[in-house]
């Protein structure tokens, strides 16, 4: 079978659009064809050389569309089934995923840096020669092959563009202010960062029932952005007075939570500044692996927690169909996520504009 993929042959080019083949199915395979996948930072990472990745390989790990067809031993979902794609599968069995911590899970962390599937093949091919799957998903696609337990039924009536979101950004925001560290009813809560991560940590913590929500970005309209999806208060980042003003919001102790997602290392540093004694704080931004990060040590005093969160605290299976549902009640927000759409071929603009921080999210919108 043939199909469109955006392929990276190399680091620092453009994607390039390539017609490329899916062998046969193995057991664990599921077939899903797209119907929309975003463009996320982490895509970008690799284009730009700062995540490391065999090439070439095909981008993607926010996707959603339909099961074309299934491998022998699949039982979660059937051919028609609509499904949100999990960049983080599991196998289940392993030390990890018993201590149920998927997103360490051994084969994953084994097979997902190569560029494989769980059985340490790849699935994709360009003119007979090998093309590298990206988080076992790779969804910037006409069509990708996924195991079962990274392809989640989600309802009917979710728009594709919109579904997508779920797989990746929403997961990680939502998830980490109500899976990762609940935040409770009246708590107080700062977000670093307003990109689409730190705009679902505001929506997540809005739904848990947060009183004070500060949506802190050096940008003023991305802080404004924070307000629509349930900022109370707005925080110029870099702001000196900011850890005062996050006191006289909150009784001279500072948030209950503080949630970094702006991927910076002063924006780290002043999440641990401003949680109060024994608050937590939850890094969710990224910098170069080989970075270091300072503190000073006295901000590291009383009893704070500090967190890596890197999906959410995720349980696919649990949440996908959860924030789905979230939406089609009205009460999370994906609609306003997205900024653009695009078509397959038009990709190489949409990672140009979010190289130059425009909008939240671009999504690849394929034909029905
Ligand atoms: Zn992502
Ligand atoms: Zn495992």
């Amino acid at each position: 079978m043939k199909f469109n993929a955006a392929v990276l042959h190399r680091t620092g080019e453009a994607l390039s659009i390539e017609r490329l083949d899916i062998g046969a199915l193995g057991p664990d395979d599921v077939l899903v064809r797209l119907g929309a996948s975003g463009l996320c930072h982490t895509d970008l990472e690799v284009i730009d050389g700062s995540l490391a990745y065999p090439m070439p390989i095909v981008l993607g790990h926010e996707g959603a569309g339909v099961v074309e067809a299934v491998g022998s031993t699949v039982t979660r979902v059937r051919p028609g089934d609509h499904v949100v794609c999990s960049w983080n599968p599991h196998c289940g069995e392993c030390f990890y995923c018993r201590r149920d911590l998927p997103i360490l899970c051994e084969p994953f962390k084994r097979h997902e840096p190569r560029g494989v599937l769980f059985d340490g093949r790849s699935r994709l091919a360009l003119d007979g020669s090998t093309v590298h799957h990206f988080s076992v998903v790779s969804s910037h696609a006409e069509y990708c092959v996924v195991p079962q337990s990274g392809a989640i039924a989600v309802p009917r009536d979710i728009p594709f563009d919109r579904a997508c979101l779920i797989g990746c950004g929403v997961m990680t925001g939502v998830g980490a202010a109500t899976r990762k560290t609940p935040v409770e009813r009246g708590a107080s809560v700062l977000v670093i960062g307003c990109g689409a991560v730190g705009l679902n940590v505001i929506q997540g913590a809005r739904i848990a029932g947060a009183e004070i929500i500060v949506a802190a970005d050096l940008d003023a309209g991305k802080r404004e952005t924070g307000r629509l999806f349930g900022a109370t208060h707005m925080l110029d980042g870099g702001d000196p007075g900011a850890i005062d003003f996050l006191r006289g919001l909150t009784g001279g102790r500072g948030p209950d939570y503080v949630f970094e997602a702006a991927g910076h290392e002063s924006a780290f540093r002043l999440a641990v500044e401003a949680v109060r004694p024994g608050g937590e704080v939850v890094f969710l931004g990224k910098v170069n692996v080989d970075r270091e990060v300072r503190f000073r040590w006295g901000s590291l005093m009383g009893e704070k927690r500090i967190v890596r969160s890197s999906y959410g605290g995720a349980r696919p299976a649990r949440d996908f169909p959860w924030l789905a549902q979230l939406y089609l009640d009205g009460e999370l927000k994906l609609d306003e996520l997205i900024t653009r759409r695009i078509r397959l071929d038009e990709i190489n603009d949409g990672f140009a504009a979010m190289r130059r921080g425009e909008g939240i999210r671009t999504v690849i919108q394929f034909d029905a």
